[in-house]
């Protein structure tokens, strides 16, 4: 059971040795509490306990499977809180060493985090994340740590690559829990592979929380499968951001099955125009779906020859995903019978 306990301008007392505590201490303080320490058990008197709302153990596992019944090294303060009916929780000791957790996002809404990422944010010292904009709750879920934003966003220069893993390897050396939390998930375009190898080369320990991916989850928000039976069996995701070449477009069009586009509203004309002459079906249906998972979600609808202009008409913007294939049109008929998700904003569908 998860309990979440309002501490604002109350007191907590907090036992345990301060390294172990410290993580702890940070935590309260940041939720608004005053905290009152405690480092060793011998230094315990019961008037600490006066105007405690509560107590929380900071100790080594060892100690925490030895606590038993008698509440082991610190049974007296536990014993002492069951008289006066304070709350007592256990608290993991911080790390002695830091560590990366390189933590998949989702494509922007707090309920496509994954368990294991809210898990990860909830146990962090500090947060380097893209742009604050997809997670607007981000304060609470890594409740107390220091929140970096490393992306892009207007008026704000975006760190670069190699000072991103230097400030992460430099928060992990310094002993703290370093959350690297990145959109979709990080090993799709998202320079997860450059990162993890520098905190490997770095010595520092490193763990990969996979996300939910925008390649898949973006068009399923406007209710297209990236597979279907007997419609498609396969697709393949590339990346938009720099045109492909002939030799590319060649390739993709021979493959068949659904053709899904990361970052490539800026280069859809060429890769349009590349698909076609490359041989694939003027009348291949394409969306352009925006803004996933957002109020801003948009689905604009055409096929090869007219998705250009289409989407110029529309004003397509990104961040988009585009979908090349059939599965265009049956998530679109499908749309037409089905409500979608809830809290998903109507689809709108932009051009036949
Ligand atoms: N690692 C990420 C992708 C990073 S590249 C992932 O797995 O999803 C960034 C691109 O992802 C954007 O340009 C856009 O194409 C796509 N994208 C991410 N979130 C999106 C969203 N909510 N709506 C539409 N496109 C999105």
């Amino acid at each position: 059971m998860l309990l979440t306990v309002e501490l604002r301008d109350q007191t907590v007392l907090v036992a345990g040795a301060a390294a172990a505590a410290a993580r702890s201490i940070r935590r309260y303080q940041a939720a608004g509490a005053t905290v009152r320490t405690l480092n060793a058990p011998g230094g315990f008197l019961p008037r600490m306990l006066e105007g405690v709302a509560l107590v929380t153990v900071v100790d080594d596992a060892g100690a925490m499977v030895d606590a038993g019944e008698d509440g082991g090294r610190w049974a007296t303060v536990r014993s002492e809180c069951r008289k006066r009916g304070i709350l007592v929780t256990r608290d993991e000791p911080a790390a002695p060493s830091g560590s990366v957790t390189l933590a998949g996002g989702g494509p922007g809404s707090d309920d496509l985090l994954t368990v294991r990422a809210l898990a990860a944010l909830a146990d962090a010292d500090v947060v380097f994340h893209d742009r604050l904009a997809p997670w607007s709750h981000l304060e609470e879920l890594a409740g107390g740590a220091e929140l970096v934003n490393v992306g892009k966003s207007p008026g704000h220069h975006p760190v670069s690559q190699a000072d991103i893993e230097h400030q992460m390897v430099a928060a992990a050396r310094a002993g703290q829990n370093v959350v690297r939390l990145k959109g979709g998930d990080p090993f799709v375009f998202g320079r997860g592979g450059e990162e993890v190898a520098a905190c490997t080369a770095a010595g520092i320990p490193v763990t990969v929380v996979p996300g939910v991916t925008s390649a898949v989850s973006v068009p399923a928000a406007a209710g297209i499968p990236a597979t279907c039976r007997g419609v498609s069996h396969m697709f393949t995701v590339i990346s938009g951001h720099a045109p492909l070449t002939d030799d590319e477009h060649q390739h993709l069009a021979g493959l068949g099955g659904t053709i899904v586009v990361l970052m490539g509203v800026g280069t859809l004309p060429q890769l349009a125009a590349g698909l076609r002459k490359a041989g694939m079906r003027a009348d291949t249906p394409v969306a352009v779906v925006e803004s996933g998972y957002s109020h801003a979600q948009r689905t604009t609808v055409s096929d090869l020859a007219g998705i250009v202009t289409a989407a110029g008409t529309a004003g397509c913007a990104p961040p988009a995903v585009l979908v090349i294939g059939d599965v265009v049109r049956q998530g679109r008929d499908w749309q037409q019978h089905l409500p979608g998700p809830p809290g998903t904003p109507e689809p709108r569908w932009t051009h036949e």
